[in-house]
């Protein structure tokens, strides 16, 4: 399975996705990917034989071998901040085992002791500090989880064109086990409505995403864009949690994209860990997008992802 082409990430997922249901049927969610990852790996000659908590400062988990013997260890962060985030780090590092791994056998440790670097630590991307390669790894074990973890089709099904609120948010974070913003950035990616996410801190945006069809009518978030004062994740600054638990209608002139402004129903949650907001901006379907000039590639979104894992 391993020798021809190479795997994508997108159809890695949908395989494994794919035996899950067969096997466990609709009652598959929330995904127990460490189970999948022992039971995957289990008839290779290199398993994935751990999974494990550990204090990891600064990663989010780690994919490693063995020194002596040909086995892999997946060890996550178990830091309470990351706790939303364990499924899908499990999910990243048994993505890198699947897509990305040397095969290990017994002869890369013919001295007695593995010989080779072949470690994964991952962190939170940030831009400048990665190589190419890395990020586009990294970027492949994140497609990996997010497949795993929210099939496509499963997902549409759960919103089925409905507009994101609190409940709806808390249905997929349920169902899924992942963050919150895991959630969104999915949803975000699918969804045929004109919607935008951006995580915020210190007034100034620090991850932005737009949906294909907002950016295709000009919306897109810049790096450091600063949130209006009167968005509500401004006015809700002092809260914990979402400011209103549905969309509040707000009249243009509150949010300005490069097409100018226009009414929008946002959705807004200040988290109490680290700091920093969400905002989920949805806009009417109905403008006429002909206008729009062709600018940078929707497909560009961990320009500014640092700090922020899944
Ligand atoms: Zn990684």
């Amino acid at each position: 399975m391993t020798n021809g082409k190479r795997k994508t990430p997108q159809s890695e997922a949908n395989r494994l996705s794919t035996m899950l249901r067969h096997v466990l049927g609709e009652d598959r969610f929330p995904v127990d990917v460490e189970t999948l990852a022992h039971e995957v790996s289990r008839n290779n000659a290199d398993p994935i034989r751990k999974v494990v908590g550990g204090d990891l400062p600064g990663f989010e988990g780690m994919l490693r071998p063995h020194r002596k013997r040909p086995e892999w260890h997946i060890v996550y962060n178990d830091d309470p901040r990351y706790r939303g985030r364990v499924r899908f780090t499990i999910a990243h590092e048994f993505g890198h085992y699947q897509l990305h791994r040397p095969a290990l056998t017994e002869h890369d440790y013919a001295s007695g002791q593995l010989q080779r670097n072949c470690d994964f630590h991952c962190k939170p991307l940030r831009s400048n500090a990665w190589q190419e390669e890395e990020r586009k790894r990294e970027e492949e074990a994140d497609i990996f989880a997010s497949f795993l973890l929210m099939p496509l089709d499963d997902y549409r099904a759960q919103v089925d064109g409905q507009e994101i609120t609190v409940d709806l948010l808390n249905h997929v974070t349920d169902r899924y086990g992942v963050s919150l913003i895991a959630a969104c950035r999915k949803w975000i990616d699918f969804t045929e409505k004109r919607a935008v996410m951006i995580i915020a801190r210190d007034g100034y945006a620090k991850w932005g995403r737009a949906s294909k069809a907002a950016f295709n009518s000009g919306i897109f978030v810049q790096s450091g864009m600063s949130i209006p004062d009167d968005a509500l994740a401004a006015i809700g600054a002092d809260e914990k949690g979402f400011v209103s638990d549905t969309p509040v209608a707000r009249p243009a002139g509150v949010w300005t994209f490069s097409r100018g402004s226009e009414p929008v129903r946002e959705l807004a949650m200040v988290s109490e860990f680290l700091d920093m907001s969400l905002t989920i901006l949805q806009f009417d379907d109905t403008v006429d997008v002909r206008e729009i000039e062709e600018q940078a590639p929707w497909d560009s979104y961990d320009q500014f992802r640092s700090g922020l894992g899944s």
